[in-house]
């Protein structure tokens, strides 16, 4: 896509929403990691669902571990693969007391040495906590980096890099919320609604449904 038309493309998804947030619900630093963690191959409303209690008694890395595994697992078993997420958020808890001053840290290379964490999970926490500039390639901006020829690639790390070199920089902390929404409610994998979709000039996906 031409830079003229990325510009354009993020200038519309802009002006609907000029502050996308995410759909996960936490109450700090802490328990957005912890929520995103439990989000992989879940939906955002089954996390939201499961961690309104958790956080209310276990929103830092002490309490969390003070609740210990089954006191997690009881309240995160409505989620998929709630045993090895429930695992991994004692250990990260443990690991930030012990190496991070119980604070999330601001770096990706520290936050994927965290259990349950992989680069995926460490972009969210950087751009929705730190406001940093990353990109959390998940299923939804896969496809629509795909689709449009925003950022067209083989593999999420591939599309990543492709994002990073093309969105102007006013539009670098919301753009991948913006892509997930647009993925996520118009581009939809089966069947895109492309005659509501906001880009639809500037999509190059040569089976648009119009
Ligand atoms: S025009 Fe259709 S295929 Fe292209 S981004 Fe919009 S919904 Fe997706």
């Amino acid at each position: 896509m031409k830079k003229a038309d990325v510009r354009e493309f993020f200038s519309r998804l802009h002006a609907e929403n000029p502050e996308p947030e995410g759909e996960l619900d936490y109450v700090n630093d802490f328990t957005l990691l912890v929520a995103v963690v439990l989000s992989a191959q879940a939906t955002d409303k089954g996390v939201n669902k499961a961690t309104k209690e958790l956080f209310k008694i276990a929103d830092t890395p002490e309490k969390m571990v003070a609740l210990g595994l089954d006191g997690i697992i009881d309240h995160v078993k409505t989620i998929g693969l709630y045993n090895s997420k429930a695992k991994n958020v004692l250990a990260l808890s443990e690991m930030l007391i012990a190496e991070h001053g119980s604070k999330v840290p601001e770096t990706r290379e520290e936050l994927v040495k965290l259990p349950g964490v992989g680069r995926k999970t460490a972009n969210v926490v950087l751009n929705i906590a730190f406001g940093q500039h990353t990109h959390a390639v998940d299923t939804h901006i896969f496809r629509v980096g795909n689709r449009t020829g925003l950022a067209p690639g083989k593999t999420p790390l591939a599309v990543e890099k492709k994002l990073i070199k093309a969105v102007p920089d006013e539009y670098g902390k919301h753009a991948h919320h913006w892509l997930i929404l647009l993925g996520r409610y118009i581009c939809k994998a089966r069947k895109p609604e492309c005659g509501k979709c906001p880009v639809v000039d500037l999509c190059r996906y040569k089976a648009k449904t119009l």
